[in-house]
């Protein structure tokens, strides 16, 4: 097979008009079109989702959030937090993106790996959303694919240079959902509820000391849980020239970065479901290049190409 398929999830609704904003809607066209034209995927595996019902919402998120979405009653305050502003669209924007990283989940359980051109929307706790994030997408499918039997135990890596404090905050207490969050510490969020492994790192981390924690952390994360699917939020925000990020990767590094994942996760027999989640540089084709590798990456190492990543040390 000279060109192996990697299931792709995606939704035009992703994209929409949230006025002049720092976060680019528009990446996810973007990102699909170039790698299209490039053939890396063809428009054939490009899979629409099923938007979520509010039933399925509400195994992570309180009821009353979910009325108050629903019937557009938000406080002011928790308007504010969103930092998007509110609307129908963004809500139902938000019920298909998680209805994809569900679909991702369980085209990932049977292919090894699937990744979704939306997604990892991880700042949504369960009674409130905020930093962009309404929803949890990756903790909503985490918990339907538990309820139906599908998985017992899941890992959440999460590479966002923020710290992933709303699914840190869900999953609290959850001995069966390991939630491993590296980021750069002084950054929002301020108030960073512990995961399962936190690493915090310093302003203007390189992409050498970032592979050498990630490694460290991967591999002794993967030592002691025995995870059946594993989320991978592939961030495009620790890359050096990012807005809202502090970090020193560089676009080589990052890619680097995915390689590190795939490879571990091979190695160790689980299957990987990726959302894009954050990516704010000073020019968006830098995050949409970015991200655009994790997709290569993927490509790569489902061609049974040999990863980057080293297996053993
Ligand atoms: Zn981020």
């Amino acid at each position: 097979m000279g060109n192996p398929m990697i299931p792709i999830v995606h939704h035009p609704a992703y994209e929409f008009d949230i006025g002049p904003h720092v976060f680019p809607t528009r990446k996810y066209r973007l990102v699909l079109d170039r790698l299209a034209r490039e053939n890396t995927i063809s428009r054939d595996d490009v899979l629409a989702p099923h938007p979520l019902t509010d039933d399925d919402v509400r195994l992570v998120h309180t009821a009353d959030y979910v009325r108050r979405i629903n019937e557009d009653a938000l406080t002011p305050g928790e308007r504010a937090a969103l930092e998007v502003p509110f609307s129908r669209e963004l809500r139902d924007a938000m019920w298909l993106c998680a209805g994809g990283t569900l679909r991702t989940a369980t085209l990932a359980m049977k292919h090894a790996l699937a990744v979704h051109i939306g997604g990892g929307f991880h700042h949504a706790f369960a009674d409130h959303g905020e930093g962009f994030c309404l929803i949890n997408d990756v903790a909503i499918a985490t918990a339907m694919l538990k309820r139906d039997g599908v998985v017992a135990r899941v890992l959440i890596i999460d590479l966002d240079v923020h710290h992933g404090n709303g699914t840190a905050s869900i999953f609290a207490g959850d001995p069966n959902v390991f939630t491993f969050s590296m980021h750069q510490h002084d950054n929002y969020p301020g108030w960073k509820p512990p995961g399962d492994r936190d690493v915090g790192l310093r302003d203007g981390t390189t992409d050498e000391e970032y592979h050498e924690l990630l490694e460290r952390n991967l591999e002794s994360i993967l030592a002691r849980h025995d995870a059946q699917l594993a989320f991978y939020l592939a961030g495009a925000d620790p890359y050096a020239q990012d807005q809202l990020g502090g970090l020193g990767l560089s676009v080589q590094g990052l890619r680097r970065r995915d390689d590190i994942v795939y490879g571990r996760l091979r190695a160790a027999g689980i299957p990987v479901a990726v959302t894009l989640a954050g990516g704010y540089a000073s020019n968006t084709d830098d995050t949409v290049e970015i991200h655009c590798n994790t997709v290569r990456a993927a490509k790569a190492i489902q061609s049974g190409g040999r990863s980057t990543a080293r297996t053993t040390r």
